[in-house]
């Protein structure tokens, strides 16, 4: 990571771009890791294709020492001076004289730091339950980082086969891409394994990992696949077995292709940046994306286990096999991933209803793809800041979103079939994002590329406006741009409208593309009610008139739930947004007291943590107030116990509602029952109801004192899963004695939490209202070396929780007007927007939200 010194100048695609006149092909790989002193030493033997005589080879490099460099050819040896330059992540190789148009060995030696940053080649350690301390190697290279472990050309477009060869000592495992190929012992106590040769891929997907690890036996997926951890864990890991054995099998078939490794290794790695990194064949994760207890650990959290599997899973293809040419395209792969990831958890447990649950997501986009500094999905980046940045919200979310609603807008079967067309063309190779259109258009017959133009290039996404037109037997519909805080726009979007409508004739459907700014649909008869985006996989939303709404609300029993949750989600949208009052949205969440949907209270309960944020703190008794009358029918229905034969989204439900009523709720007798319950769980820890206890973990948080507050430490410290890991740290996060909640944030940099987790740690303490000012002037406080010990891709997510600091919004907006370089810009100023129009809201509604509450 590099400021900028002296006079700023406009970097320029040369400044990140290598010059392409010496390419690779293959590179021979060798390392040798010190676990003790931090260190590795490498050498590689790369075949280059010279494609233009050259004097000079340019490649990345960073962090490391080049030792020599050599040009082979025919006998012919030619040294290099090596010059470095760090600010471009280079390294220059000059050669006496010229190495003509052909093919070349490059032979180059080089030393590097085994880092504690989870980038590059780094080093994670963690404490065996005999509280000896143990330190593993990993690697971690997207986007740029396979220049910090090796010498190479670091850009997707450059595939190349890889041939691993690793150097550790005798007592040690080792895992590369490839299958072992040999090993042998070697002198000084150290043994030598090298790998099989991988298929032709990108630099940021090689992978090499060093530690005591230990495998489960294989399974066949397909491909032999097994999961990896460090030992005491073998217990913890036969559910991303089952998942990862489904879904590679399940991707196999839809994709119509095999695999492309000689096998799968599922690792977990005790500190890890991301969820998951989809290397080919040797895929790495953070322990609580893979590992899990799949009888005490909750619904929710297997999900999470099981959603990440499958999404680097799907990668294997989409990605791996073929990847984008440059990270502008980079949310084509983690777009479809995410959307390949809901496929395949939905046909694994339909019960789940993923595609129901994807909305809560598709909503989360949109809260930040309704303000004005959103961006497009596919946009120019040329910096590692600006890709790293990329991995947002709108790559995952929103991208998965507009391709769900293709693929229902084409067909599912004809989508498959682009896509099988799609891989099989561009295998090995790189792609744009136009190829995909191509091949999905080649299946469908229809303009894909027209329409997803549309919302791939183009910022936010439109609200439709409808309205019964004066015959009573049509409806008007008219888009422009969702905006939170109001802005001209001119945009349109090719949004395909799936109506449902109840007229004197019966119940018809009609699928409108609404290319205008306004249509008139005519359903043939008196519409007694409509609704837009039937199935709710549009990402739009839409504002009914008056008349409209009121028919709607009357009829909510003919709505799917998915079309419930779309209902209290854009009418909710709308009221932060300042188009109705928040009496408006309470008097239609009055009418849901009956509901039984999980994401549809999900949708509810968003709201009325957002009023918690925003309420001032002498409304929140009348907050607290209005969850127990609006939540509590819901929850006393269900009651306390699980019943025989529940969905187990009926069972989740249970301790979303119970958790919601004692904490925002701040319900005492639930708070009470909660101690109660938890105390009965710790005594028979057998008999405990796995989705009630995260729930109860919370309440007692809430509610918590000294006493309770020592107790969860306690627990973090010695949990047994990753799981119960995060629930009592992050319990530590919920309390509301000042006290207490600073001894939780000097947690965030003393050692005690672990880099992957601090940054999230001090977003709890964000948005926790008993603590958010003292969390904002420690992380002023303590910016420098936060920034310099967390993750580089955590700080801005810890950032996000400023949308909370209410009272302090010229002092967040003046501290990172001069803190914004390594954060993204764009990322930034979304949350700087986000906390305007949370202040907007609560200067609309704050004054009168006791009385707008009571209704
Ligand atoms: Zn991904």
């Amino acid at each position: 990571m590099h400021d900028q010194e002296g006079a700023p100048r406009t970097p320029s695609i040369q400044d990140y771009r290598l010059p392409k006149n010496v390419t690779p092909r293959r590179y021979e790989l060798k390392l040798e890791p010190d676990l003790k002193a931090f260190t590795f030493k490498g050498e590689e033997s790369v075949a280059v294709t010279v494609n233009e005589a050259a004097r000079a080879i340019v490649l990345n490099a960073l962090e490391l020492e080049i030792d020599s460099a050599v040009a082979e050819r025919g006998g012919k040896s030619i040294r290099a001076m090596v010059e470095l330059e760090p600010a471009r992540e280079r390294a220059h190789l000059r050669f006496g004289e010229e190495l003509a148009p052909g093919e070349w060995t490059l032979k180059i030696i080089f030393r590097g730091v085994l880092n504690d940053k989870l980038h590059g080649f780094y080093r994670s350690q963690y404490v065996d339950a005999h509280g000896r301390s143990h330190v593993v190697a990993s690697t971690q290279f997207e986007s740029t980082d396979a220049r910090r472990a090796f010498p190479c050309w670091d850009e997707p477009e450059l595939k190349a086969s890889y041939k691993v060869t690793l150097v550790i000592d005798e007592k040690l495992a080792a895992i590369s891409n490839g299958g072992q190929e040999s090993e042998r012992k070697i002198a000084g106590g150290k043994k030598e394994i090298v790998f099989k040769e991988t298929i032709k891929m990108s630099t940021y997907l090689v992978a090499f990992i060093v530690g005591e690890f230990e495998a489960t036996a294989p399974v066949d997926a397909g491909t032999p696949l097994r999961v990896v951890h460090v030992p005491g864990k073998e217990g913890l890991t036969s559910w991303a077995e089952q998942i990862g054995a489904y879904s590679l099998k399940y991707f196999a078939d839809y994709y119509g292709l095999k695999y492309a490794g000689d096998k799968l290794d599922l690792i977990a790695i005790p500190d890890f940046a991301s969820g998951a990194m989809e290397n080919l064949g040797a895929i790495t994760f953070r322990e609580t994306a893979l590992l899990a207890d799949e009888k005490t650990a909750s619904r929710a959290e297997l999900e999470r286990v099981a959603d990440v599997v499958s999404h680097e899973n799907a990668h294997m293809w989409f990605g791996d096999l073929v990847t984008m040419r440059w990270w502008n395209g980079i949310w084509l792969n983690e777009a479809f991933a995410t959307f390949m990831e809901m496929l395949a958890v939905n046909a694994w447990k339909p019960e789940w209803k993923r595609w129901d649950s994807f909305s809560v997501s598709r909503a989360a986009a949109m809260a930040i793809d309704g303000l004005r500094s959103t961006r497009p999905i596919e946009f120019p980046v040329l910096s590692p800041e600006e890709c790293r940045a990329m991995f947002d919200i709108l790559t995952y979310e929103k991208g998965a979103a507009v391709l769900r609603m293709l693929e229902q807008y084409l067909r599912p079967e004809v989508f498959r079939d682009g896509i099988r067309l799609y891989l099989k063309k561009h295998q090995f190779a790189n792609t744009e994002t136009s190829d995909l259109w191509d091949a999905l258009e080649e299946a469908s017959k229809e303009p894909a590329r027209k329409m997803m133009d549309s919302w791939i290039f183009q910022p936010g996404f439109p609200i439709i406006d409808a309205a019964s037109e004066k015959s009573g037997n049509a409806i008007k519909l008219s888009q422009r741009r969702f905006y939170y805080l109001r802005e001209e726009s001119n945009q349109l979007w090719h949004v395909p409208v799936m109506i449902r409508a109840k007229t004197s004739n019966g119940v018809v459907t009609k699928k409108v593309l609404l290319t205008e700014r306004e249509t008139t649909v005519e359903l043939g008869e008196k519409v007694e009610w409509a609704l837009l985006n039937e199935g709710g996989h549009g990402f739009y939303r839409v504002h009914y008139a008056p008349e409209m709404l009121a028919e709607l609300t009357r009829n909510l029993g003919e709505l799917a739930p998915i079309e419930r949750f779309g209902l209290v989600s854009d009418t909710w949208a709308a009221t932060v947004a300042g188009m109705g009052p928040l009496s408006e949205f309470l008097a239609m969440a009055r009418l849901f007291s009956g509901e039984n949907d999980l994401n549809v209270w999900r949708a509810m309960l968003g709201a009325f943590n957002y009023l918690d944020m925003i309420a001032p703190d002498a409304a929140r008794p009348a907050l607290a107030a209005a969850v127990r009358e609006i939540v509590g029918p819901a929850a006393k229905h269900l009651g306390w116990e699980a019943k025989a034969g529940e969905s187990e989204l009926t069972r989740q439900l249970r301790g979303v509602l119970i958790g919601a009523l004692g904490t925002v709720g701040d319900d005492p007798e639930v708070q009470r029952r909660a101690a109660e319950v938890y105390a009965r769980f710790e005594d028979n820890p057998e008999a405990a109801d796995r989705d009630l206890a995260p729930p109860l973990v919370a309440i007692l948080a809430h509610a918590g004192d000294a006493k309770r507050y020592e107790e969860f430490s306690r627990k973090f410290k010695s949990a047994r899963t990753p799981q119960e890991e995060q629930r009592y740290l992050f319990s530590l996060t919920g309390f509301r004695e000042r006290k207490l909640l600073e001894r939780t944030m000097a947690m965030s940099l003393d050692g005690q939490v672990r880099t992957q987790n601090a940054p999230y740690l001090m977003h709890s303490l964000l948005l926790n209202p008993a603590s958010r000012y003292d969390a904002w002037d420690f992380i002023r406080r303590n910016w420098e070396e936060m920034a310099k010990k967390y993750p580089d891709n955590a700080l801005p997510r810890m950032c996000e929780a400023v949308v909370a600091l209410l009272d302090r919004e010229d002092d967040v907006k003046a501290f990172f007007a001069t803190h914004r370089v390594r954060l993204g810009a764009k990322i930034i100023d979304q949350h700087l927007e986000r906390l305007s129009v949370a202040v907007g809201f609560r200067n609309r509604e704050g004054a009168k939200l006791s009385s707008t509450l009571k209704g």
